[in-house]
């Protein structure tokens, strides 16, 4: 969440006067810390991941799970324990944060991991420490689940109070939601003035509408009942609504949609960000390009939210629900009433400075490209294992999506040297407003503050994040952060993503891997990945020719299946060709001994192969470790082949199959109750995944790929 200032948070009428002065102060500090970070260099990789949980109460006698508001209370405790290690001058186990809602913590390992490859190999034990000491403080009947969406948020009676129901407050209060109570916010400043003065600037309650599942008696067209929070209006309100088919009360309602209306129904769901730092910032350029056009692909993979507020959706994935929840733009910046000269009918977009075509949360819009040593030097300047960037694969017809920026931001920005793709990036982050102002932040030292620049950057939540050095510690470089990810229910499942990537980056850098692709296919596949089973179903763009031979002259992007992108063109077309059966891989599928390239045949290389590719040349790992990666590798490639179900698949049938079940697309609370039991049950007992054990053997993925060479043959360890 990136800082967490205190202080008095002014509210929006006059935040909003100082949106300029934050822009301004933040540009400023963006460039001090730019003039003295741009040309460092020999930085390490570090990486750490982040797990957001939720804590979750489960009344047994009346079979009945709710959210329960006592993470803030347990966190505090959490917070000493990292303080007490500290002090003792010890590296604390885990690193806990508050989230926007009361019931959520966040917990990271206490320090980054580094370089060294046999480190991938502690991040699973680190994970499940991390869910012990969080659960070791919680009540009985408490338990910390890693639920992507509870399943019955904004449901009647979903949080578990002391003594009466907690209810919504349509007509007052900071969300005026008809589904969730302003109770469910975390205390701190920041996070109850976001939700209200997103709801201010927007001038009325975010809109979230998720196709709804229809199953054989889910009424055609689905229409929302009134809440019963309609109680809380007046009377002629009431009566005016109840009369109309489609609640006339939730103008904003669509049919055969599950509604939402608060920022909570998206912010409060959990994900898993994984943060990497690069050598140089030329490194962190090309990570966040290359790995931009793979959020919509580990999207896909880590599926793990069919049901919003206790009904079954058409979709599979949280993103377009948390990118609606906190959706701040004003009616003009979504277009409505912009004239041609850009200016906004002052009724409906006071503020409104661009028309903007996405919420704040949501994809990237343009790449990075390499950018140029700023200190004129020629070589790499990285020795690490896998750290070069000489080949320059960036093209400027990749950025082909509308670009708004602030042209004066942008200029502030080419004056002081930025490349314009750097200043382009940040002058279009720069279009949003500040949305939490404290008063005692106004004024702050340019050179040793990045507060009004981490103001913006911190609320420009996409696919991908760049993260400059910070203004005052001297040891953290430039990091890139991949955001797209949705929680898994195990630890196993968050570890085997989470290395897999890390494994991903290296494999790109060592390799010299090309994965470019126009950012209009980008935004289509992260439409695709969210649908109901995209693993199997959907198709995503790709590029064809990835590798350095011809990776930068073949511009072939083609649409592939999660499983010819993740395990290569062979495995998945055997796999099609004769369709597995349960007892083992016919001989006819095991791997040729000696693959071809895929400039032979057009053979997609697959991601999984590539990387064990790479584990094989890097030769750095102990054997144990190396076991425990190729277990999280044959996990990533079942998902990816359909051999095992996403979290959102899992979940989807158990639902389905549940006796009380109706057909009707309506999740019940003994349902619910049944399966957050199942689920804590699974991973309580230590299973990997809920869908299956791991396959033991997947020949079709031990694949290797000929003729590719480190590019650092003898890394420093
Ligand atoms: P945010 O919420 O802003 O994304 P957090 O501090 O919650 O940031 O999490 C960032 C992650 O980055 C953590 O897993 C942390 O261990 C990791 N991390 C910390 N320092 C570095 C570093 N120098 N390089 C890479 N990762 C780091
Ligand atoms: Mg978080
Ligand atoms: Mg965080
Ligand atoms: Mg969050
Ligand atoms: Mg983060």
């Amino acid at each position: 969440m990136g800082l967490l200032s205190l202080g008095t948070p002014l509210p929006w009428a006059e935040a909003k006067q100082y949106s300029d002065h934050v822009r301004q102060n933040g540009i400023v500090q963006f460039l001090n810390i730019w003039n003295r970070v741009k040309s460092r260099r020999r930085d390490k990789l570090y990486w750490g991941d982040e797990i957001e949980y939720m804590v979750v109460h489960f009344d047994h006698d009346a079979q009945k799970v709710r959210l329960s508001l006592r993470a803030s209370d347990v966190l505090e405790r959490l917070q000493a324990l990292e303080a007490d290690a500290l002090a003792r001058g010890e590296a604390p186990e885990a690193s806990w944060k508050p989230e926007f809602a009361r019931y959520m913590l966040e917990a990271t390992p206490g320090l980054p991991y580094g370089s060294h490859l046999d480190e991938l190999a502690q991040i699973e034990a680190n994970m499940r420490r991390r869910r012990q000491l969080g659960q070791a403080h919680l009540r009985p009947g408490e338990v910390l689940m890693s639920l992507t969406n509870f399943p019955m948020l904004g449901t009647d009676d979903f949080l578990r109070a002391a003594f009466e129901p907690l209810r919504p407050t349509p007509a007052a209060g900071i969300f005026q939601s008809f589904f969730v109570p302003d109770d469910a916010i975390t205390g701190h400043a920041r996070f109850p003035t976001l939700a209200k003065n997103i709801r201010e600037r927007r001038t009325g309650k975010v809109a979230i509408n998720v196709p709804i599942f229809h199953d054989t008696h889910t009424p055609r067209p689905w229409r929302e009942p009134c809440p019963p929070s309609l109680a809380a209006l007046d009377a002629a309100r009431r009566a005016q609504a109840l009369h109309t088919p489609l609640c006339e009360l939730l103008p904003d309602a669509l049919e055969d949609h599950i509604y939402m209306d608060a920022m909570c129904f998206g912010m409060g769901c959990s994900c898993l960000q994984v943060t990497f730092q690069a050598c140089r910032i030329e490194e962190a350029r090309k990570l966040y390009d290359h790995l931009a056009v793979l959020t919509p692909v580990f999207l896909a993979l880590s599926a793990g939210t069919p049901v919003f507020r206790g009904h079954l959706a058409d979709v599979d994935c949280r993103w377009n629900v948390i990118s609606a929840s906190v959706d701040d733009r004003t009616p003009c910046e979504r277009g409505a009433r912009h004239n041609a000269d850009r200016r906004c009918d002052a009724a409906v977009g006071s503020g409104t400075r661009f028309k903007i075509a996405k919420s704040r949360y949501d994809s990237i819009d343009s790449y990075l490209g390499p950018g140029h040593p700023t200190d004129g030097s020629e070589t790499p300047g990285c020795t690490e294992l896998g750290s070069h960037y000489e080949t320059d694969y960036y093209r400027d017809a990749y950025n082909d999506i509308e670009l708004t920026y602030d042209p004066e931001i942008y200029q502030r920005l080419r004056d002081a040297s930025v490349d314009e793709l750097l200043a382009k990036h940040y002058a279009h982050l720069f279009i949003r407003d500040p949305l939490v102002v404290f008063r005692e932040l106004l004024d702050q030292d340019n050179v040793k503050s990045s507060d009004h620049f981490e103001n913006i950057q911190s609320t420009n939540w996409q696919t991908m994040r760049f993260k400059p050095p910070p203004a005052t510690s001297s040891d953290i470089g430039w990091r890139v952060e991949f955001r797209s990810m949705e929680i898994q229910l195990t630890d196993f499942e968050n570890a085997a993503f989470a290395v897999f990537l890390v494994l991903v980056t290296r494999m790109i850098v060592s390799f010299n891997v090309n994965l470019y692709l126009p950012l209009s296919q980008v935004d289509e596949n992260l439409a695709r990945a969210q649908r109901r089973d995209a693993v199997r179903q959907e198709t995503f763009w790709f590029r064809r020719h990835i590798l350095p031979k011809d990776g930068n002259t073949r511009e072939h992007f083609a649409e592939m299946g999660i499983d010819e992108i993740i395990n290569g063109t062979r495995a998945a077309q055997a796999r099609k060709s004769r369709p597995e059966s349960p007892h083992g891989t016919p001989s006819s599928l095991r791997p040729p001994t000696t693959a071809t390239t895929d400039d032979e045949a057009d053979v997609f290389p697959g991601l999984v192969p590539l990387v064990h590719t790479f584990l094989d040349a890097a030769q750095q790992v102990t054997p144990s470790t190396r076991r425990t990666l190729d277990r999280y590798l044959r996990f990533v490639s079942a998902r990816a082949a359909g051999r095992l179900p996403t979290n959102a698949m899992w979940i989807r049938q158990q639902l389905l199959r549940h006796p009380d079940y109706r057909h009707d697309s309506v999740v019940t609370p003994t349902m619910a109750y049944d399966l957050c039991r199942a689920i804590h049950d699974q991973v309580e007992a230590g299973v990997d995944t809920l869908g299956g054990d791991v396959p033991e053997l997947e020949p079709l993925v031990a694949q290797r790929i000929p003729g590719l060479q480190l590019r650092h043959p003898s890394p420093q360890p």
